[in-house]
C-alpha cells in the first residue's frame, strides 16, 4: 500500500524539522492534498494509524487532518484561473487547458502542538 510509505515519509520529514520534545507535543499533522496526487484520504487514514501503532512512540496524541483543494487550471491564452469539475480540463473561456497549477500536492500544511 503506497499510502503507507506516504505515512512513512511525512513521519521522516517531520523528525528532520523538529526536536523530539516537540515531536512529543504534536497533537495535529494538517496536509494539503490536490485530487491528481493520486492518494485515497480514507486509506491515508488508515495508513496513518497503522503506523502510528506499530511505532508505539510518536504522534500517539497526534490526529491527522487531509485537507483537499480543487485541481485549478490556468489558461495560456487568456490567464484566467479555472477551477477543473470532473476532470474537464476547460478554461472558463472555452478553451481546452491541461496547465494544471494546483491539484498535484501533497504537502504538510500545519503541525499542531499542545503548548
Ligand atoms: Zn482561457
Amino acid at each position: 500500500m503506497h499510502e503507507i510509505s506516504l505515512v512513512r515519509t511525512i513521519f521522516r520529514t517531520l523528525d528532520d524539522n523538529f526536536s523530539p520534545e516537540e515531536l512529543e507535543r504534536v497533537v495535529a499533522i494538517e496536509l494539503k492534498v490536490g485530487p491528481l496526487a493520486n492518494v485515497e484520504p480514507v486509506l491515508l487514514q488508515n495508513a496513518f494509524d497503522a503506523v502510528v501503532r506499530e511505532d508505539e512512540i510518536r504522534f500517539r496524541e497526534a490526529v491527522l487532518r487531509v485537507n483537499m483543494v480543487p485541481i485549478l487550471v490556468q489558461c495560456p491564452d487568456c490567464n484566467q484561473i479555472t477551477e477543473v469539475h470532473n476532470y474537464r480540463f476547460v478554461c472558463a473561456c472555452g478553451k481546452p487547458c491541461g496547465n494544471v497549477v494546483q491539484g498535484n500536492e501533497l504537502l504538510i500544511e500545519r503541525v499542531e502542538m499542545r503548548d
